[in-house]
């Protein structure tokens, strides 16, 4: 028995594949994490999973007609939108039943009628002969509220600002660098004035003898 894993492609023997805990699918075990939140370390979950239980996508496929529909509720409480447009607003396409089953738009709270109830609309009527909806505003939902902009919105934190006041330095580097000057002065007259309490030569002296030709 093989299968392929739905993340790197590789066709595998099933007895090096897992099942995910999440959309219930088989990957490779490279492609798999061990399911912290259960504890059971042979529970595993797909790197896909895994990502959207790390960060849950706050986007559904829905939430251009969200937005779209709270967009138009700032200045109307009537919108009919034909089937065509919605799948604009959604840079998608409406699933089957949308076009067959009246009780797609019903407007229980599941998944896709999120959609719209979100935004504080619901669905007046549906046309599925004409593929057209007629949303109705049922209530206020401030605009640009959605869970994505509230966690954008953080308590003003100031960036820590260095303070203007003028760091002193600590005293044993200053002393530190003040005998390091004093030694470099020291070496300095040193090596151009008397070498061992000895005066210097005078420039006849030199001319007379220089160090490096000495005598044999
Ligand atoms: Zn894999
Ligand atoms: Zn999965």
């Amino acid at each position: 028995m093989k299968d392929e894993c739905g993340i790197c492609g590789r066709v595998l023997s099933t007895r090096y594949m897992r099942r995910c805990q999440r959309c219930k699918r088989l990957f490779c075990r490279d492609c798999m994490v061990p399911d912290v939140a259960t504890g059971d370390p042979t529970a595993m979950l797909c790197l896909h999973c895994a990502k959207r239980v790390v960060s849950p996508v706050s986007k559904s496929k829905y939430s251009g007609l969200t937005s779209y529909l709270r967009f138009r509720g700032s200045f109307t409480q009537l919108v009919k939108l034909s089937f065509a447009r919605i799948d604009g607003l959604i840079s998608s396409n409406l699933p089957m039943s949308a076009y067959r089953d009246e009780a797609w738009w019903s407007n229980s709270p599941n998944a896709h009628a999120k959609g719209w109830l979100d935004a504080g609309w619901e669905v007046q009527e549906v046309n599925l002969k004409e593929g057209v909806v007629t949303f109705k505003k049922v209530r206020d939902v401030p605009f640009k509220k959605s869970r994505h902009a509230k966690s954008e919105i953080k308590p003003f934190t100031p960036v820590r600002v260095r303070s203007s006041k003028p760091k002193m330095p600590s005293k044993t580097k200053v002393s530190k660098l003040y005998a390091r000057i004093k030694n470099l002065e020291r070496q300095r007259t040193a090596s151009r004035g008397s070498i061992r309490g000895l005066k210097s030569r005078s420039r006849y002296e030199k001319r007379l003898f220089k160090p490096d030709e000495r005598p044999q």
